[in-house]
């Protein structure tokens, strides 16, 4: 297979050279890899991070990637979740080579528990978790051995199987692994390998009641399909003495090999499915899709392209020590891909109305524009106008501040596409409220026409007001106030309550097609999604993906 697409020299990371590595040395034939979510809830960019890395690094190697649901938790599993897991990893342009359940395994996983039993290497323990917990040890002291680490083979085999049947309560019992309770690294002190939990499991119901721990379960599943580099985040580590001790210890065929990569963390947001089912829960947010949410879903209600975060999570680079990457850096790449793509037109948002007194009552001309000036080839538009127009109520102020060129009484703008307008007169409600403005405008100085008669200052963007569609628009800010509070357990106290403005305003009759996610950029605003739950016939409703500038030096993005 040919690649099409070179990688970046940012992303040749140490992964790949692993990888790369094994090849060369006969290690391995073939890569494969696998992207292992728990279904207990949507992925957020982080775990974007870990598909593009999984997926990517065995299609350069032209190796394979499975989609792995790591179901071994049934009271916090659900199938809406695997099937919102399978449809985000779709969206951002990945296939897997194969699709498995931990849950399909747990025979298996049962069958190689019976050999360690019969090994002598694990046994059925009667201490309570917290009794575990108490005699594990600490980092300077060793643990102490359970009274139940002496137990027969064959009464650990009976146990064992009764666990299976279901004759023990939630607790009661649990398999431990036998390895050494005086290891320096405490997850290798007798850990837990099943546990009781008399729970409905979304996929294999009430067949068990008995689930492997991940430490257990994760290397056997691995082995099970065959995985050669098994990728995950920084905090299994110290697992992976554990890891290998299980694929040693269970006797399997296949040996993977576990490498860590540091999470991705993004500044102003929070970055668990724990939180952000929190949020979700306590309808901070308007659910797992929420525009502003870190969630794929919510990112794709926003607006943004899945090409746009497969360059991000290139940009970020894959290294060993965590950091907290600048939300803005996201904005950045959704800026750049919609830079050539989104058609430009213009948009109201806070709407003021101006009537044209010298402009013929009931003509309208249709004014031409191109649809996106830095790329020629998407053609040309038509915007209507006529003697009556909206254009945003912050672009006049009746005292200007120094500095103001926009509309002020007697001023004069350009109307972007049209002709220069003239400030005439201001009509105020009687509560003194400026409702109107009465302006003339130039014939003379239509766009286009070569005119350089004078110069104004000020640039505006308008709405024929007769045609124009009525439309909603959502704004949206950082979730959390302090860049760096979604990391810690009390980010609630830190939410940002001006995250979600709503306004009502008007956008060019050209619009009246747009349809869900549908991407355009308003001028002077930015660039806007068609909201796809909330848009019908009857009422078009845009999310503000990303304003459009931003302070933010691209080059100093990386934390
Ligand atoms: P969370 O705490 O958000 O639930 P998790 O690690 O428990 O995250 P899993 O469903 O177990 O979520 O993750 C699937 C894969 O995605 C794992 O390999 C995990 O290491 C990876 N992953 C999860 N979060 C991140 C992140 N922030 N950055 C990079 N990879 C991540
Ligand atoms: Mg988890």
């Amino acid at each position: 297979m040919e690649r099409t697409k070179p990688a970046p020299a940012s992303s040749n990371h140490f992964i790949k050279q692993i990888v790369a590595e094994d090849l060369k040395s006969g290690k391995v034939k073939e890569i494969v890899t696998r992207f292992p979510p728990e279904p207990n809830g949507y992925l957020h960019i982080g775990h974007a991070k870990s598909i593009c890395l999984n997926f990517e690094v065995a299609d350069e190697f032209n190796g394979r990637t499975h989609l792995r649901f790591d179901d071994t938790n049934p009271l916090k599993e659900d199938t809406e979740y695997v099937e919102s897991i399978k449809e985000d990893v779709l969206w951002l342009g990945f296939d897997w080579e194969k699709l498995f359940f931990a849950s399909d395994f747990f025979e298996e996983m049962y069958n190689r528990a019976v050999l360690l039993i019969k090994k002598g290497q694990a046994y059925v323990c009667d201490l309570s978790a917290d009794d575990i917990r108490k005699t594990r040890g600490t980092l300077t002291e060793p643990g102490q051995d359970s009274p139940f680490r002496s137990r027969s083979v064959e009464e650990n085999l009976d146990l064992f199987e009764r666990m299976r049947k279901g004759e023990f309560q939630n607790g009661e019992k649990v398999l431990r692994a036998k390895i050494d309770m005086a290891s320096p690294n405490l997850n290798m002190r007798d850990p837990v390998l099943y546990r009781i939990s008399h729970a409905h499991h979304h996929n294999t119901g009430d067949k068990w009641c008995i689930y492997p721990m991940y430490d257990y379960a994760h290397p056997l599943e691995d082995a099970i399909e065959g995985v050669t580099h098994s990728i995950c985040t920084l905090e299994f580590a110290d697992h992976r003495p554990l890891y290998d001790w299980v694929i040693r210890a269970c006797e399997m065929d296949c040996v993977p090999q576990q490498y860590e990569f540091a999470r991705l963390n993004v500044t102003n947001t929070v970055m668990s499915k724990r939180k952000l089912k929190q949020l979700v829960d306590e309808q901070v947010v308007d659910g797992w899709d929420d525009p502003r949410m870190p969630t794929i879903s919510g990112l794709r209600r926003r607006g943004y392209t899945p090409e746009a975060i497969r360059e991000f999570c290139r940009e970020i680079g894959v290294a060993k020590a965590n950091s907290t990457v600048d939300e803005k850096l996201l904005e950045h790449f959704i800026r750049e891909d919609l830079k050539l793509k989104a058609p430009r037109t213009m948009a109201v948002l806070q709407p003021l109305k101006i009537v044209i007194t010298n402009y013929p009552e009931g003509q309208v001309e249709m004014l031409e524009a191109e649809i996106n000036s830095e790329n020629e080839e998407m053609g040309v538009r038509h915007i209507p106008f006529s003697r009556e127009i909206y254009v945003e109520q912050d672009d006049f102020m009746e005292e200007p501040v120094k500095g103001y060129h926009r509309l002020f009484p007697g001023n004069e703008v350009r109307l972007k596409h049209a002709y220069f307008i003239k400030c005439e007169e201001v009509v105020k409600d009687e509560a003194g409220q400026v409702i109107e403005l009465r302006c003339t405008y130039d014939p003379e100085t239509k766009s286009g026409s070569g005119f350089t008669g004078r110069k104004v200052k000020g640039t505006i963007h308008w709405v024929e007001a007769t045609q124009a569609r009525k439309a909603e628009f959502r704004l949206y800010e950082p979730l959390i106030l302090d860049a760096s509070a979604g990391e810690s357990d009390s980010f609630l106290d830190n939410l940002n309550p001006q995250s979600f403005v709503s306004v009502q305003g008007y956008v060019e009759d050209n619009m009246k097609d747009a349809a869900g996610h549908d991407k355009f950029q308003f001028f002077r605003h930015g660039y806007f999604n068609v909201d796809p739950k909330h848009t019908s016939a009857e009422k078009l409703v845009f999310n503000r993906i990303v304003s459009l500038k931003s302070s933010f030096d691209a080059t100093k993005g990386k934390g």
